[in-house]
């Protein structure tokens, strides 16, 4: 399928590795522009030289962290006018209720809440200028269906979903669609280090801890990040102009939901 977004230029923050590089791939697939940022600027580089051998396509790279006010001025500045914008960051930390603090909650809301909105508001009025855009802000499952070790994620992008609900139907009507992008299980570092966490808590092996949560699942395996990315990639299309604010979940059936 066409996608009709050829030449745009997008700007995916989070994607030298995992959903975000899904991201990433499947748009330069596409022929995007892409702008692509993570902190780590080795494993960056080489991810957009990877991207740039397999499409051709044209890739700036800005190593920053995006959670922090001065990695977005310099992810922003060097992204210049965009017409995609795809949200991403690490997620916080797994744990108990009774461990966070009042500071561990502000950490998760500026990573996974105020980065995402930042970054819309700074690029929205653009987007609304030349009539065209569309923002993908990678979530999780865990807001539809908790993640009871993931509270502090739980409840940072519960916050994102209820802004993205008002905002999406504000800009609408000029040609800018937002959605979000909710991932389940996906078989990436962040779900090896889950794995691991989950195994050391319940004296298992990494490889007992995946199995028990592939049998939760009702296609039994992990998604895959290029699963993930073609998805992004059809909600940046040409062909999502009449999807808004919606909350689109990939988890395998694992949320045990008829609606
Ligand atoms: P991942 O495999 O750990 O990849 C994370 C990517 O983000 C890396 O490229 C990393 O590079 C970059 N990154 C992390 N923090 C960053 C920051 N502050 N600034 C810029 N770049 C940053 O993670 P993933 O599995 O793709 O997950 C992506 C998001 O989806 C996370 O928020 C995660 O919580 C959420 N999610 C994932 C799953 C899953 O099963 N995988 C399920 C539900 C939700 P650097 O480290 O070099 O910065």
């Amino acid at each position: 399928m066409d996608l009709g977004i050829k030449g745009k230029r997008a700007l995916v923050c989070a994607s030298s590795k995992g959903l975000g590089r899904g991201c990433a791939e499947a748009l330069a697939e596409a022929g995007v522009d892409l702008v692509m940022n993570a902190r780590g600027a080795e494993a960056l580089e080489a991810t957009a030289e990877a991207i740039r051998a397999t499409h051709g396509a044209n890739v700036t790279t800005i190593a920053a962290d995006i959670t922090s006010e001065d990695g977005r001025a310099a992810v922003l500045e060097a992204a210049g006018d965009l017409d995609i914008l795809v949200t991403n960051a690490g997620g916080p930390p797994p744990g108990m209720w009774t461990d966070w603090s009042r500071d561990d909650f502000i950490k998760a809301l500026d990573a996974n809440m105020l980065t995402p909105i930042a970054l819309m508001k700074a690029t929205l009025p653009g987007m609304m200028k030349r009539g065209w855009g569309r923002v993908v802000n990678i979530t999780s499952v865990s807001v539809k269906s908790p993640v009871p070790v993931l509270g502090l994620s739980n409840s940072a992008r519960a916050g994102l979903t209820g802004y993205v609900a008002g905002t999406a139907r504000q800009v609408a009507h000029t040609g800018v669609v937002i959605n979000n992008l909710l991932p389940g299980i996906h078989a990436t570092d962040r779900a090896i280090s889950l794995d691991k966490g989950a195994a050391e808590t319940q004296g298992i092996t990494p490889e007992q801890a995946k199995a028990n949560r592939e049998a939760t699942i009702p296609v039994r395996r992990y998604g895959t990040s290029e699963e993930f990315g073609q998805t992004c990639a059809f909600m940046c299309s040409q062909h999502a102009g009449f999807m808004i604010g919606q909350n689109i979940l990939l988890d395998g059936g694992a949320v045990n939901t008829t609606l």
